[in-house]
């Protein structure tokens, strides 16, 4: 009897580790041809002040039209691509997307910013810093235009040569979001070493922010003001937490309060609807 359904319990496993394998590999090859066939679309979220409140950027997130699956969201791909290797060249075409759109929308007369999600593996060669420079030149993107956010949790190995890329980025504005902000385990000398200059707090705390403040977030705040690194809170939900935030010093936010992600065209509405800060000024 117990033997019997030991066996079961194996064979529920195998046949979930089967699918498993078979769901990753299936993604790995559909990867492949979802970025020679333009499957991939970016999402524009606002981040905005939380004084005044104005638009000042917005962050891409990826969607994938998946010919079969319909839309995927990037929990169920991006993890797969950061193991198979994938993310490299998924990262430099979003990249490149997101490029194209400042291009688009500062013919029609919108001059914002945009940060891009990358993996932090992207942190260990200079050709990064190339293939930037080209994109700034490429689609002759204002100083500031493009930068970057990478988790926290995405360890960088050689912080000698990460410094020196995201210092090889400074001439254009490029700023290094550290995305996650107090989920991942990095130590605070990383923090102090690499020359980062945003810090971006975790949904997580945010959502704890209802009718009190948290600790942690206090102590994020006024790591943030030592090291002179801007925030913005993630997960902005409701208008208490909001205000809380607001009253804490934190000066930017990112949530559904405001603006879920967008489509391209929808950003554009959203962006002239709203008060927003112009790039140019
Ligand atoms: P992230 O960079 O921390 O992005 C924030 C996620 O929270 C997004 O999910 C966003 O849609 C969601 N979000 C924002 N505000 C709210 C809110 O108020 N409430 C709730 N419930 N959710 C909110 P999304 O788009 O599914 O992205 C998930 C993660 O996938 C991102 O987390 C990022 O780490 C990764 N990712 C997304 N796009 C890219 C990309 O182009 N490249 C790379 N390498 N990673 C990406
Ligand atoms: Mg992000
Ligand atoms: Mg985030
Ligand atoms: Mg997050």
């Amino acid at each position: 009897e117990a033997k019997s359904s030991g066996r079961g319990q194996i064979r529920y496993f195998n046949n979930a580790m089967r699918k498993k394998l078979k769901r990753q590999a299936d993604i790995e090859n559909d990867l492949q041809h979802g970025i020679k066939n333009q499957e991939f679309e970016l999402y524009y979220q606002p981040i905005f002040s939380l004084n005044d409140p104005k638009v000042v950027s917005f962050e891409a997130l990826v969607r994938w039209h998946h010919p079969s699956n319909g839309l995927v969201p990037p929990s169920e791909f991006i993890p797969v691509a950061e193991q198979t290797g994938q993310i490299m060249e998924l990262d430099l075409h979003l990249l490149r997307l997101a490029a194209k759109q400042l291009y688009a929308w500062h013919c029609q007369g919108m001059r914002t910013r945009i940060t891009v999600n990358v993996s932090s593996r992207h942190f260990a060669s200079l050709d990064f810093v190339k293939y930037i420079h080209q994109l700034y030149d490429d689609y002759d993107l204002t100083a500031g235009a493009l930068s970057l956010e990478i988790t926290e949790s995405g360890l960088i190995e050689n912080l000698n040569l990460a410094t020196k890329i995201i210092k090889g980025l400074e001439p254009l504005g490029v700023r290094l979001y550290l995305d996650d902000f107090g989920t991942g385990y990095s130590a605070l000398g990383y923090l102090h070493q690499l020359p980062i200059h945003v810090l971006k707090i975790d949904k997580s705390f945010v959502d704890q922010l209802t009718n009190r403040s948290n600790p942690l977030v206090d102590a994020i705040l006024s790591l943030a003001r030592s090291l002179e690194l801007d925030v913005v809170a993630e997960g902005i939900e409701n208008p208490k937490q909001w205000a809380l935030l607001k009253r804490k010093g934190c000066q930017y936010g990112q949530g559904y309060l405001v603006s879920k992600p967008l489509a391209k065209d929808d950003a554009y509405r959203f962006y002239h609807d709203y008060q927003h800060e112009d790039l140019m000024v």
